[in-house]
């Protein structure tokens, strides 16, 4: 119950979130996907096995304007059939490693509202350098087309 609540309020829906840890200059959320039944990515049958788990920093939105890391606990499974050991697919990772699609989501937001790449890259605790290579690829026109897509569909509650 309590973990629902912290779940709608940081808008985790598709986590397990185990805690949280805010300190004074940011915050630490820590977090699994739910066990389920996944398709082996090499034979397509289900299975539920798990193989291991691996626990990887995800940098996400800031909570209460601090930076905020999950600790994302992830599940590998292995394919009762083939043998295949494999993460499952999720929509939360960005394709760019280490950051969750929606702060990739939230940095394009702010470039477009003409706001300091330094002060974004301050404001969430990341490389400028990776803000700059997100602005020269939404800057360029025919991957913007592939981007916005992509954000769009991805997005969850922000309207573009
Ligand atoms: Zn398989």
């Amino acid at each position: 119950m309590l973990s629902n609540c912290i779940k709608n309020l940081l808008d985790l829906k598709d986590l397990n979130v185990k805690s949280v840890k805010n300190f004074k200059n940011s915050v630490e959320i820590y977090a699994e996907f739910p066990k389920s039944e996944h398709i082996c990515p090499c034979c397509g049958t289900l299975t539920s096995k798990i193989h291991d788990h691996y626990a990887q920093p995800i940098k996400d939105i800031p909570v209460q304007f601090k930076p905020t890391t999950i600790f994302l606990r992830k599940t590998r499974y292995e394919c009762k059939s083939c043998g295949k050991i494999f993460y499952p697919q999720n929509d939360f990772i960005a394709k760019y490693k280490r950051k969750s699609k929606r702060l990739i989501y939230f940095i394009v937001n702010q470039l477009k509202n003409n706001i300091a790449a330094s002060t974004i890259a301050k404001n969430v605790n990341i490389d400028a350098g990776f803000i700059s290579k997100i602005l020269s690829i939404t800057n360029t026109t025919l991957p913007r087309v592939l981007c916005i897509d992509e954000f769009k569909g991805n997005s969850g509650q922000y309207k573009y």
